[in-house]
């Protein structure tokens, strides 16, 4: 798991979404996201 901005591995929990995912918050950008395919299934 890394950053999808800066791809820093030192990344921290950041509570869940609505949808319950985790989400992440990164340490070196502070940028937040949430692990996910990025195609989305409709
Ligand atoms: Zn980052």
């Amino acid at each position: 798991m890394h950053c999808p901005t800066c791809n820093t591995k030192i990344i921290y929990y950041f509570g869940k979404t609505v949808k319950g995912k985790q989400r992440f918050l990164c340490s070196s950008c502070g940028s937040e996201f949430t692990p996910e395919q990025s195609i989305e299934r409709r």
